[in-house]
């Protein structure tokens, strides 16, 4: 049932994932961009997740989504495969590699938002095609923050329709190397810099152990990530920061630089669970107590 009021809407991915790292392997675990994102989300809210499942998506991975408080009336069911994607890890456990991405029911997908999710707060765009990302922000209302995320693939397959996208964006979330691979530039704060120019106020390139970065026109911030000890499984990490920041944003007063800021700090932690475990065995029963317990550890952190 969906709830009266959701002030989150995430359409993304919804996966099955095969991952191999140095260390372990798992078939077929649930992953999937708007999985990660809705999961760390729900934290703070109640998120709609918007997106499309096969016949073959197993009944146990919608009960998880569903207990985790996932609002999932905009989530389609119809015949053919679920979504796939396969990765391995290097040893750093920062470098990855794509070894296979079949869209499956995503090939055909037209995303229809129930009347609750086009009244959203925020919007995360989460990474997908950019035509499905741009006709889920054809569906709603004026939001307050609209926010984005994208990949090489898409870089490589659909630059085109991704400017388009990135134009329409208050926010784009994308990664150190995609950022330099989307805009020719090698430095960082360049390519940033040129993101801001083409529509976006807010860019946040994340830089995997090494934390992210915030750039507007105006401020810069930096945070480094959690220290954490034994990461298991990256898979998820920019989309459970992600997450985590805009479930925070999606409750906050404001939404401003100043809000903006604050909210890295939650999604920061929120990845830092996330990696704690393959796919979401770990993001999916986190309870809120134990997310403000590790803020206050990494706040303790910084300096100043
Ligand atoms: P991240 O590690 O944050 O980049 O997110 C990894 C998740 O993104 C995995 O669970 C995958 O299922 C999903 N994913 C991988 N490739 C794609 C793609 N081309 N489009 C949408 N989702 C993808």
């Amino acid at each position: 049932m969906t709830a009266k009021k959701i002030n989150l809407t995430v359409v993304g991915s919804i996966a099955l994932d095969t991952i191999t790292t140095t260390k372990a392997s798992r078939r077929e675990v649930l992953g999937g961009s708007t999985t990660y994102a809705c999961a760390a989300a729900a934290l703070f809210t109640r998120p709609g997740m918007v997106g499309v499942v096969g016949e073959d998506f197993p009944v146990k991975h919608k009960q998880k989504l569903q207990r985790r408080g996932i609002d999932l009336a905009g989530l389609q069911q119809v015949p053919g495969r679920t979504f796939r994607w396969s990765g391995v890890y290097a040893a750093d456990m920062n470098n990855r590699s794509t070894l296979s991405t079949e869209l499956n029911v995503f090939a055909d997908f037209s995303p229809q938002l129930p009347d609750a999710y086009q009244k959203s707060r925020v919007l995360f765009l989460a990474n997908i095609h950019p035509d499905l990302q741009l006709e889920v922000l054809r569906q709603v209302r004026q939001p307050a923050l609209v926010a984005a995320d994208t990949m090489d693939l898409w870089i490589n397959t659909a630059k085109r329709n991704l400017r388009r996208l990135i134009g329409k964006v208050h926010m784009l979330l994308i990664n150190d190397s995609e950022a330099r691979a989307l805009t020719g530039c090698g430095s960082l704060l360049d390519a940033a810099r040129k993101i801001n120019t083409w529509g976006p106020r807010y860019v946040l390139i994340k830089k995997g152990e090494h934390g992210c970065m915030l750039v507007t026109k105006s401020q810069l911030a930096l945070l480094p990530a959690f220290p954490v000890q034994k990461v298991v499984d990256p898979t998820g990490a920019g989309d459970s920061f992600a997450g985590g920041m805009l479930g925070y944003l999606s409750t906050a007063n404001k939404i401003d630089e100043a809000t903006v800021r604050e909210a890295m700090l939650y999604g920061t932690v929120a990845a830092s669970f996330s990696v704690e475990s393959f796919s979401l065995e770990k993001l999916a029963v986190l309870p809120r107590s134990e997310l403000l317990r590790r803020l206050r550890q990494f706040r303790g952190m910084l300096p100043g």
